[in-house]
């Protein structure tokens, strides 16, 4: 993961270490080369433009003038920046909410949204919680098999969903079910298109308004970078949604829509799915993906 924006990050990085003092011409080199080691990592332009104005800024402060080391406070600093590009804070699921705690699961289809539905019921398990999962792809029949068999695979309920029911009915029966079954996370799983398109939103957006989900997740596959952001940003348009799990983050994703995401949506990565197997799930913690893209 990130292993060639790493390699780039650090070469960039030498240019500011092993100074004694550090002036606006060396600054403006590493930078140069941080900034084009992002853009080779697919970061959405603005966003590297900003960021890098950001520690420009910075690196031209008392903090760095003043400092014994001043290269490693300009790294100091870019570390710390890249937490924040990354979200800051860890945002996990906020499992205090009133039970049923309702997660919708939102995005294109191939993004990952069964697996990742599945992988969050066993992580839920584990967090001594009672998942219900809910396949709402009427549109692909096989959806409802594959979320059904995932099910059986972990001995998680899931509600008897059929490809002649509405999707909309098919949610708001199962938190009804789900209820009854004493079982207090629902993981209603949608149906997603190869594309955006109106009548999929139309239903996502009833799907929200009937079931108040607590958390919509937007699921986006890291490898298609740049479309992985813009198809983030129209979902949280269209749905607000309330947080993003990047699925096949294990793989060479280059690191773009990691990167991005947060800054063009406003909100927050939640988990990285890392595999194909139901544990190859993470939760995603900004600070330890930071000091993995920087060694
Ligand atoms: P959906 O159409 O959005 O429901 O997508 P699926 O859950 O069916 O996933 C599409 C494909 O991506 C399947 O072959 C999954 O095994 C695979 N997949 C999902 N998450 C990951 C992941 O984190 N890593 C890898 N390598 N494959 C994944």
């Amino acid at each position: 993961m990130f292993d060639s924006l790493s390699d780039r990050l650090n070469a960039a990085f030498k240019r500011f270490k092993g100074h004694g003092r550090l002036d606006a011409k060396n600054i403006k080199d590493g930078l140069r080369e941080v900034r084009l080691a992002l853009l080779e990592a697919d970061v959405h332009f603005s966003v590297v433009k900003d960021f890098i104005e950001r520690i420009k800024d910075r690196a031209q402060g008392q903090e760095v003038l003043e400092s014994l080391t001043p290269g490693q406070q300009v790294v100091k600093i870019v570390h710390e920046e890249m937490i924040e590009l990354l979200g800051g804070t860890t945002s996990g699921l906020d499992l205090g909410t009133k039970p049923p705690l309702v997660i919708m699961m939102a995005g294109l289809q191939g993004s990952g949204k069964t697996t990742t539905s599945a992988k969050l019921a066993l992580y839920l398990r584990r967090q001594k919680r009672k998942p219900f999962l809910v396949p709402a792809d009427v549109y692909r029949p096989a959806a409802i098999d594959q979320l059904h068999k995932l099910a059986n695979e972990l001995g998680v309920p899931a509600f008897a969903s059929t490809a002649d029911m509405n999707p909309v009915d098919i949610c708001s029966q199962a938190i009804e079910e789900a209820k009854k079954q004493a079982c207090d996370v629902v993981l209603l799983d949608t149906a997603g298109r190869l594309h955006i398109d109106e009548l999929l939103m139309q239903e996502l957006q009833a799907i929200k308004e009937t079931c108040k989900p607590q958390e919509i997740l937007f699921v986006a596959d890291s490898m298609t970078g740049q479309d992985a952001v813009n198809v983030a940003a129209r979902f949280n348009e269209l749905l607000d949604v309330t947080g993003v799990v990047l699925t096949k983050m294990e793989g060479d994703a280059r690191g773009g829509a990691a990167l991005s995401i947060k800054s063009v949506t406003g909100k927050p990565i939640k988990f990285v799915g890392m595999g194909e197997k139901l544990s190859d799930l993470e939760v995603f913690h900004p600070d330890r993906v930071a000091s993995r893209i920087l060694g």
